[in-house]
C-alpha cells in the first residue's frame, strides 16, 4: 500500500481516503478519515468516489461508492449515518436508534443538521463536503466522537462552539481535553470573499484578523480552516489538539471534488468517523 504523510493525516491509495493515522494509531478501534474524489463509480462530472445523493448523481452508484469504503475501512454499511446539512449550527446526539438513517436515501436522513456526535460504539457518522470545512471531536476520557460541517454560514455561526458545548453537556468534556481535527477544504490561498461576509467573520472570534488577507477593492482572501481553528482556541481547545490537513481542495482537483473550482457542478467527499465494535 502507497501512503504518504499529509500532515497528521495518511494518504491511503488503497483505500482512496486520508486516514486520520494520528488518532486510529493511538485509539485503537477507532475509524475517522476522510474520502479522496478517487476510486468510485459515478460518472463525470461526479467522477468517481461521490459520496452526496443530494447532487443529481445516479442513487445506485453514491451507494455503491459509500458500500465500497465501508468494505474498505472495514464498518458495516448498514450503520452509516448522516444528516441533511443546511449550513446552519443545529448539532444533534446520535444513538444506536438513529444508526443507517440516510444511508442509501435522502429521506431519513437526520433532519436539518451540520453536527453529530456520539458515544457509541458500532456507528459510522458521515458528513459531506466539496469546500466546506470537516471538523472531527473526539474526547479520549468519554470516548464521544463527533463531526460538523463549517461552510462560511457554519464557520460565522460558530458550530464548532456548538459542538464543543454539546460535548460538554451530554459527555461532561472539558474543551482543554478535547482532540480536533481539520480535514481539507478550500484554503486561504483561494477563498475570495466579499465585504458582506467578512463583516460576519468580524463577529465570530476575537482574533479573526489572523484569518483574513485583504485584497484590492472589497475583497479579500479568507482562511476558513484558520478561522475554526480560532473559534476552538478561544472556547479553551489547546492549539496543540489541534491537528490539521492543511490541503486544500481547490488547489488539489486532483484528490478533491471543489465546488467552487469546478462551478458548483461536482460530487461530495465524506468525513467519517466511529468505533469499531
Ligand atoms: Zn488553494
Amino acid at each position: 500500500m502507497e501512503e504518504r504523510n499529509v500532515a497528521s493525516f495518511v494518504l491511503s491509495e488503497s483505500t482512496h481516503t486520508l486516514i486520520l493515522d494520528t488518532w486510529e494509531q493511538q485509539f485503537p478501534g477507532l475509524v475517522a478519515g476522510f474520502t479522496l474524489r478517487t476510486g468510485g463509480q459515478s460518472d463525470a462530472p461526479f467522477a468517481s468516489q461521490n459520496m452526496g445523493l443530494h447532487v443529481g448523481d445516479d442513487p445506485q452508484r453514491v451507494t455503491e461508492n459509500r458500500r465500497l469504503l465501508c468494505e474498505r475501512i472495514n464498518m458495516p454499511f448498514d450503520v452509516w449515518t448522516c444528516a441533511d446539512q443546511v449550513h446552519g449550527k443545529n448539532v444533534q446526539q446520535i444513538t444506536r436508534h438513529h444508526a443507517g438513517a440516510g444511508k442509501d436515501r435522502l429521506d431519513d436522513c437526520i433532519q436539518a443538521t451540520d453536527g453529530l456526535h456520539t458515544e457509541e460504539h458500532g456507528i459510522l457518522l458521515a458528513s459531506f463536503y466539496a469546500d466546506c470545512v470537516p471538523l472531527y471531536f473526539f474526547d479520549p476520557k468519554s470516548g464521544a466522537i463527533g463531526l460538523a460541517h463549517a461552510g462560511w454560514k457554519g464557520t460565522v455561526a460558530r458550530i464548532a462552539k456548538e459542538m464543543i458545548e454539546a460535548f460538554a453537556k451530554r459527555y461532561d468534556s472539558k474543551a482543554e481535553e478535547l482532540l480536533v481535527a481539520i480535514g481539507p477544504a478550500i484554503g486561504g490561498c483561494c477563498y475570495e470573499v466579499d465585504d458582506r461576509i467578512i463583516d460576519q467573520v468580524k463577529q465570530t472570534a476575537l482574533s479573526w484578523m489572523e484569518s483574513v488577507t485583504p485584497l484590492a477593492s472589497g475583497k479579500y482572501l479568507l482562511d476558513l480552516p484558520k478561522l475554526n481553528r480560532l473559534v476552538m482556541t478561544e472556547c479553551g481547545v489547546p492549539e496543540e489538539h489541534i491537528v490539521s490537513t492543511d490541503l486544500c481542495t481547490s488547489c488539489h482537483t486532483d484528490l478533491f471534488f471543489s465546488h467552487r473550482k469546478e462551478g458548483g457542478k461536482t460530487g461530495r467527499m465524506a468525513s467519517f468517523i466511529g468505533w469499531r465494535k
